[in-house]
C-alpha cells in the first residue's frame, strides 16, 4: 500500500523521549522540553532526526511534516541520508514568557531565519527535503509574525504548520486577552487557508470547525498526544463536514511512539470511546486519513497518498502472516485495528528501498542507537533537567 504520511512529528525531540511523562503541559514545556531542546547542538539535531526517521521507516512512514526545531540544516542532513520525505521548519517565536535566552528573537529575525533555510534547503535531496513556516503557538507568536509567515509561505509556495487550540489554557488566555478563541482570531487575521496545517485543534467551537471547512484548512489529529494531556478533537464532526483530517504522532516526549500504525489504531478507537458511538471514524476513513489526507495536508496530493501511475513510488510491503494480524476476513479492518509495525516488511521512498526484510538500508542502526543514547544523556545533563529519583540514568 502507499507509504503512511505523518503530518506532525518533532524530529528534534526524538532524543528527549521519556522526559515528559506524567506531568502537566507547563512542567512539560518549561522544565523539560524547552531546556532540553534549547541545549541541543546542530549535530544533536541531525542524530535526533536520523533516529526519528529510522523509527518512522520501520513503521511504514515515507513522508512527514515537522512543526519546527532549531536547526533545519541538521534535520535536512538527517532526512537526506535516511531517504524519506520531510517538510521541515524552524520553530518560530517572537514573544511569550519563560523562553530560553537563546530563543528570544525579533519578528524580523524569525522571518529571515526561515527565508534563509528555504534558500539553502528547500527542494534539496531530489525534492524530498522541503522547508515550511513553523509557527509554534499563539502564546509565542505575535499577529505580525503570523501574518508575515503566511505572506512569505504564499510567496514561496510552501505551507504554514502551527499548533492550534491545543489546550484549554490557550483558548482561555486568548479570550481574556482579546475576547476570542484561537481559531476565530486566526480567521480574523485572514491566515486560514488551504496551505495552513493546524495541529491538535482540540478546543474549537462548531462555528470554528465551519471556518476550517470554509477555508480548506488541513488538520493533523494526534490521538496519543490528545489522550496524554490535550483532550479530544471533534474529529467525527470534522470528517462529516468534509474537512481534510490527517494523522500525526507528535514528538517523542509526548506520545512516545513515532509509529503511524499505532496512531491509526488509536484514531479508530478513541472517538468511539468518548462519544459512545461505535460507528464513527471507520477503518476506511482512518486509512484515508493516514495516506491520501496526509498527502493533501502536506500539499502533495498530486504526488503521494495512493498507488497511482504517475505518482511518486512511496510504498510499503506488508506481510500479514503473524499471530497478531491473521486471520484476514476484512483486510481494511485488519490494517487499521490489528496490524503492528512489525508487519511492515519493506519500505520504499522515491523509488528507493529504505528497508528490506525489516533491515534499514540507509542507516547503520547499531551505531546510531549507541550515539543517540550518548547524546541524549549529554543534552539532559547540559540542560540540568531534574527527573524523579526512579530515573536510572543520573
Ligand atoms: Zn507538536
Amino acid at each position: 500500500m502507499p507509504g503512511l504520511i505523518n503530518t506532525h512529528v518533532h524530529t528534534s525531540q526524538q532524543l528527549g523521549r521519556g522526559l515528559g511523562d506524567d506531568v502537566n503541559l507547563l512542567t512539560w514545556l518549561h522544565d523539560r522540553i524547552w531546556p532540553y531542546e534549547s541545549s541541543m547542538t546542530e549535530e544533536d539535531s541531525y542524530i535526533s532526526t536520523l533516529l526519528c526517521c529510522a523509527e518512522q521507516i520501520k513503521a511504514g512512514t515515507t513522508a512527514f511534516a515537522e512543526p519546527g526545531g532549531q536547526f533545519v540544516s541538521g534535520m535536512a542532513r538527517g532526512v537526506a541520508q535516511a531517504g524519506i520525505r520531510g517538510k521541515l521548519a524552524n520553530s518560530i517565536m517572537d514573544c511569550g514568557e519563560g523562553l530560553p535566552a537563546n530563543w528570544v528573537h525579533s519578528t524580523d529575525e524569525e522571518i529571515a531565519r526561515t527565508v534563509e533555510d528555504i534558500k539553502n534547503f528547500h527542494n534539496t535531496a531530489d525534492g524530498r527535503v522541503q522547508v515550511w513556516f513553523g509557527l509554534r503557538t499563539i502564546f509565542n507568536n505575535s499577529d505580525e509574525l503570523i501574518l508575515r509567515s503566511k505572506e512569505m509561505a504564499d510567496r514561496y509556495g510552501v505551507g504554514v504548520h502551527m499548533h492550534v487550540a491545543e489546550v484549554k489554557d490557550e483558548v482561555e488566555y486568548l479570550k481574556a486577552k482579546i475576547g476570542v478563541q484561537t481559531v476565530t482570531h486566526l480567521n480574523d487575521l485572514g491566515v486560514l487557508d488551504k496551505n495552513f496545517l493546524a495541529v491538535h485543534t482540540v478546543w474549537l467551537t462548531n462555528e470554528e470547525v465551519g471556518m476550517f471547512k470554509a477555508h480548506d484548512v488541513k488538520v493533523s489529529h494526534d490521538p496519543a498526544a490528545a489522550m496524554k494531556v490535550l483532550g479530544f478533537a471533534k474529529v467525527p464532526r470534522m470528517l462529516r463536514e468534509g474537512i481534510c483530517v490527517s494523522i500525526g504522532t507528535d514528538g517523542a516526549p509526548c506520545n512516545n511512539r513515532m509509529d503511524m500504525v499505532d496512531e491509526m489504531w488509536l484514531t479508530s478507537l478513541i472517538h468511539k470511546g468518548w462519544r459512545l458511538e461505535p460507528d464513527v471514524v471507520k477503518a476506511q476513513e482512518v486509512l484515508t486519513m493516514a495516506t491520501m489526507n496526509g498527502a493533501k495536508a502536506i500539499l502533495e496530493e498530486k504526488n503521494l497518498g495512493s498507488l497511482t501511475p504517475g505518482k511518486k513510488a512511496d510504498l510499503i510491503v506488508i506481510d500479514p502472516r503473524s499471530a497478531g494480524m491473521l486471520p484476514l476476513h476484512d483486510p481494511i479492518a485488519n490494517l487499521v485495528s490489528a496490524m503492528h509495525s512489525e508487519n511492515i516488511r519493506d519500505t520504499m521512498c522515491n523509488g528507493k528501498w529504505l528497508m528490506r526484510d525489516r533491515r534499514l538500508l540507509t542507516i547503520d542502526e547499531d551505531a546510531l542507537y549507541t550515539e543517540a543514547q550518548q547524546r541524549a544523556d549529554a543534552i539532559r545533563r547540559r540542560a540540568g533537567i531534574a527527573l524523579p529519583s526512579r530515573f536510572p540514568l543520573q
